[in-house]
C-alpha cells in the first residue's frame, strides 16, 4: 500500500545512512555551486569531508527567509539557467517574493515526492481529481497538479473560482478527489449542500487539502458537508513546495519524505539542537535539490517530530501538524494568540459556523481583540437571551484558552467573507486610524 515501498519502508539505519552520504555531497554542492555557501561554509570552516556522523549538521550555519531575499532573484541558484526549466515564486507579505528554481531532475524528485504524500492520503490511479488552488507562480497547484499525474490520477486543472462551475464539473465528470485550501473547501461545501442537486449527485471521497493551517474541528466540518476524507500536507517554495511531508490514513503526524529532506528541531532562542521528540522551530536541509538547494533552513513552523513506527508502515518521521507559524501569530497585550487557537473554540462551539473574523484595534493604548463570528441559523437573533448566553460562552472558552479578555460579536449567517484561495481572517487596525 505504498507509491514507493522500497523508500517508504526503509529502516532508520538505512534511512540514515542515505542521509548522511547525501549531506555530504550536498554541502559540497552548496560550496562549490553557490557563491553565498561558498562564503558561509568557507568562514565556517565546513566542507562534506568535516561531516562525520547527522549531528555534525550543527556546524553548518542556517539559512533564513531573509539570506533567501537578499540573493533575490537567482543568486541562490547552484545552476547556470540553461539547466533551470521552472520557476516558482511565493507571495512575499512584504517586500519580494520568494523564488524557487527547479531542474528538470528536480521536477521529476519533486512529482514522485507528491505522488507518495497522495497515495499515502489515499489517493489511487482511478481517481478524478480537480485542483482548485489557484495556478500561477505558486507551487501548490503544478506541485499537486504533476504529482497526482505521476501517481496514474486523472487531473482536472480548474484552478480557483466560479464556485458554480466548480461543482458542474464536479458532477458531470464524476470528480472523487479534490485538492483546495481549507477554506475554499468550506465555501465549497457550502454551495455544495445549496446546489440543491442531491448528495448522490456528487462522487467525493478524498481532499487533500494544504497551503494554510487546518484545525481538527475545521477539518471535521469539512469532512461532514464534502462528504470526503481529508488528509493535510506540508511544504514551502523554499524547500521546492508540497511534498516535504504528508499524513497518511492514519492522520497522527506527516511523514516526512526524509530520503530528500533532513529535518531537525530547535530552540528558536538559543538556537541549540532539541532532544528527539522535544517542540521547537523547524529546521530543513534538501538532500536532492539541484537547482536551489538550502542548508539549514529556518521555516518558522514550530513543530515536534515523532520516530516512533507508525502503523501504515512507513517509516518517514512524523512531524506534528503545524498549529502556528510564527508569522501568523499575533501579540495581544503581550499575549502569543494563534489564530488557530481561536478557530478550536469557534468550531467546537454549536451554533455558531467555522466563519470567523479577528480585528485587532488599539483603544488608548491597549490591544483590543474582537471575534466575529456566524451564527450557523439566524433564527437564534431573536432570543436575546440565547444570543446573550452564547455569547458568553465563547467569550468564557476564549478566556480560558487564550488567557486574554475578547470582544465577542455574533454576526448573521453569510455575512463575513468567503475565500477562494488562503483565508484572510486578520484584520490588524493598530497601525491605521479608524
Ligand atoms: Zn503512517
Amino acid at each position: 500500500m505504498y507509491f514507493n515501498k522500497e523508500i517508504e519502508t526503509m529502516s532508520r539505519k538505512q534511512i540514515e545512512a542515505m542521509q548522511l552520504e547525501r549531506l555530504k555531497w550536498m554541502v559540497d554542492y552548496c560550496y562549490n555551486n553557490v557563491p553565498f555557501y561558498h562564503e558561509r561554509l568557507g568562514t565556517a570552516g565546513i566542507t562534506g569531508d568535516r561531516i562525520k556522523t547527522l549531528s555534525d549538521i550543527q556546524y553548518i550555519p542556517f539559512t533564513t527567509k531573509d539570506d533567501i531575499r537578499d540573493n533575490y532573484p537567482f543568486g541562490m541558484l547552484a545552476r547556470p539557467m540553461k539547466d533551470i526549466v521552472r520557476i516558482h515564486a511565493s507571495s512575499g507579505t512584504t517586500g519580494k517574493p520568494t523564488v524557487g528554481a527547479y531542474t528538470k531532475e528536480d521536477l521529476d524528485n519533486w512529482a514522485e515526492q507528491v505522488a507518495r504524500i497522495a497515495y499515502a492520503g489515499g489517493a489511487r490511479e482511478d481517481d478524478i481529481f480537480q485542483i482548485s488552488f489557484g495556478y500561477g507562480l505558486f507551487t501548490g497547484a503544478l506541485g499537486l497538479h504533476y504529482g497526482l499525474e505521476k501517481l496514474g490520477a486523472t487531473v482536472i486543472p480548474a484552478s480557483s473560482g466560479n464556485t458554480q462551475k466548480q461543482l458542474m464539473m464536479m458532477r458531470d465528470f464524476g470528480v472523487t478527489g479534490l485538492v483546495a485550501t481549507p477554506s475554499y473547501a468550506l465555501y465549497l461545501g457550502e454551495m455544495v449542500r445549496e446546489s440543491g442537486y442531491p448528495p448522490e449527485a456528487y462522487k467525493l471521497r478524498i481532499g487533500l487539502l494544504g497551503s494554510e493551517g487546518c484545525t481538527a474541528e475545521m477539518r471535521e466540518q469539512i469532512e461532514k458537508n464534502l462528504h470526503i476524507f481529508v488528509t493535510d500536507n506540508y511544504g514551502m517554495t523554499e524547500l521546492t513546495g508540497p511534498g516535504v511531508a504528508g499524513e497518511c490514513e492514519y492522520r497522527c503526524g506527516l511523514h516526512f519524505a526524509e530520503d530528500a529532506f533532513l529535518p531537525e528541531i530547535i530552540d528558536r532562542d538559543t538556537l541549540e539542537q532539541k532532544a528527539e521528540g522535544e517542540s521547537g522551530e523547524l529546521v530543513v536541509t534538501t538532500l536532492l535539490r539541484q537547482g536551489m538547494p538550502v542548508l539549514r533552513y529556518r521555516t518558522k513552523d514550530i513543530t515536534r517530530l515523532n520516530y516512533e513506527p507508525c502503523a501504515c508502515g512507513r517509516t518517514g518521521c512524523r512531524m506534528e501538524k503545524v498549529m502556528g507559524r510564527t508569522d501568523d501569530m499575533l501579540i495581544i497585550k503581550g499575549v502569543n494568540v494563534f489564530p488557530s487557537q481561536i478557530e478550536s473554540v469557534l468550531v467546537g462551539t454549536e451554533n455558531v459556523g467555522p466563519h470567523y473574523q479577528l480585528v485587532v484595534r488599539k483603544k488608548n493604548f491597549l490591544d483590543t481583540l474582537e471575534v466575529k463570528v456566524e451564527l450557523i441559523d439566524s433564527s437564534l437573533l431573536e432570543s436575546f437571551g440565547e444570543l446573550e448566553r452564547l455569547q458568553k460562552r465563547i467569550h468564557d472558552r476564549l478566556k480560558s484558552v487564550l488567557g486574554l479578555e475578547t470582544k465577542v460579536t455574533l454576526v448573521e449567517p453569510k455575512t463575513l467573507e468567503r475565500f477562494q484561495g488562503k483565508a484572510k481572517r486578520i484584520l490588524d487596525l493598530r497601525n491605521e486610524k479608524e
